[in-house]
């Protein structure tokens, strides 16, 4: 091995879902969001000349801060963004978690999380999970260096109520604790949890100066392809989170992603109306896999995690593949008997139960 590759730098890299192209294919492997972004948005893109990116963008994304701001009732020193919550969540790790002290976060969780903490060598620990797949927040009562999970987690779509949020967040004063809410707008409307308001964490900022709420634009808001995270805290958690984006680099989001983004946010009755369809199509996909003995955690995201006692999960998954139905397979301990599907239009989902009607009837 030459020198220069004995000096490089060893990760093993998190793996994205497949982009497949083409026509004609059902795309449930990537949790987007089935619908276009708000008319707004498409309207104010069709404007845009392109003159303007001759100039740098505004290194403070001010005007989608403040967008931010007003949607939720915080001082924009209280908001920070990045290009897609990965690269908020990684600003996070590089930010957060320093003392050397263990990092707590799920067995079974977003793999990213495990994959920043290597590449930044922060210590980790991953409480597991229950049998039912729900976190258990006396886990996350012990000596730590930071607390992150997702609220819905992934792949299991379970929602933990705020009160146990709020004890983790209590219990951990001395610690940074980030709750990611990619998915939280899902929450609520499903058989296991009918209030649809207050399901966020960010209502607990008031109290805890340790809280760290983190969103994203990819999921309910339909700009997986802007690439536009968020995360609100303290002004002291926001400083540092600025003080080390400016370190690395100034210009990370771009400038149509920053008008795009504040058009999208001032556009809710649209947001609340794509949300609404998705929790219904939610719901009744619930009762027609529950129809064909299939079997899932009471998932509050926008996908459903689904395990069926006769039929092994990758062959099915590449049955579906062969239909151009994609899905999401994770080949892990515990995961490997099931798939994550995200929650498409009702036409796709009727095309897909007619699939696994007849493939469930042959087998
Ligand atoms: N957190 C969780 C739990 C996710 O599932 C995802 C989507 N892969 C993300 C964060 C990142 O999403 P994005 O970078 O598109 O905001």
């Amino acid at each position: 091995m030459r020198r220069w590759e004995e000096a490089i730098r060893q990760v093993t890299p998190y793996v994205p879902g497949e982009q497949p192209g083409g026509e004609n294919l059902i795309k449930l492997n990537t949790n987007e969001n089935p619908y276009p972004p708000s008319p707004a948005v498409r309207s104010l893109l069709k404007e845009m000349d392109g003159g303007n990116l001759r100039k740098y963008p505004d290194p403070a994304s001010a005007e989608l801060i403040e967008a931010l701001g007003e949607r939720y009732g915080l001082g924009t020193d209280r908001i920070f963004v990045g290009v897609g919550s990965d690269d908020v969540l990684a600003l996070c790790f590089l930010t957060f978690f320093n003392s050397g002290r263990p990092v707590l976060f799920p067995d079974i969780t977003y793999s990213f999380y495990k994959v920043w903490a290597e590449l930044f060598g922060v210590p980790y620990e991953t409480p597991a999970l229950d049998g039912e797949f729900c976190i258990r927040a006396a886990d996350y009562v012990k000596e730590n260096g930071g607390v992150i999970f997702p609220n819905p987690n992934a792949p299991t779509g379970l929602y933990l109520p705020l009160a146990q949020v709020e004890e983790i967040v209590k219990a951990n004063q001395d610690s940074v604790v980030i709750v990611d809410e990619a998915y939280v707008d899902f929450a609520g409307d499903g058989e296991g949890m009918k209030a649809a308001e207050g399901t966020s964490a960010v209502r607990l900022l008031e109290k805890y100066d340790n809280l760290l709420v983190v969103q994203t634009f990819s999921k309910s808001r339909s700009l997986a392809g802007l690439r536009i995270g968020f995360a609100m805290g303290s002004s002291r958690l926001i400083r540092a989170l600025n003080d080390v984006k400016y370190s690395f680099n100034s210009y990370t989001m771009n400038m149509p992603s920053q008008l795009l983004g504040a058009a999208s946010v001032r556009d809710e009755a649209y947001f609340k109306e794509t949300v609404a369809r998705i929790k219904a199509t939610r719901e009744n996909a619930k009762a027609r896999f529950r129809h064909l003995g299939f079997s899932f955690p009471d998932s509050q995201a926008n996908f459903l995690f689904v395990s069926h006692p006769k039929v092994q999960a990758k062959m099915l998954f590449e049955a579906l593949k062969r239909e151009r139905i994609y899905v999401r397979y994770f080949d892990a301990p515990r995961l490997e008997n099931y798939l994550r599907v995200t929650i498409g239009t009702d036409e796709e989902m009727e095309r897909l139960f007619e699939f696994l009607e007849a493939y469930l009837k042959e087998g």
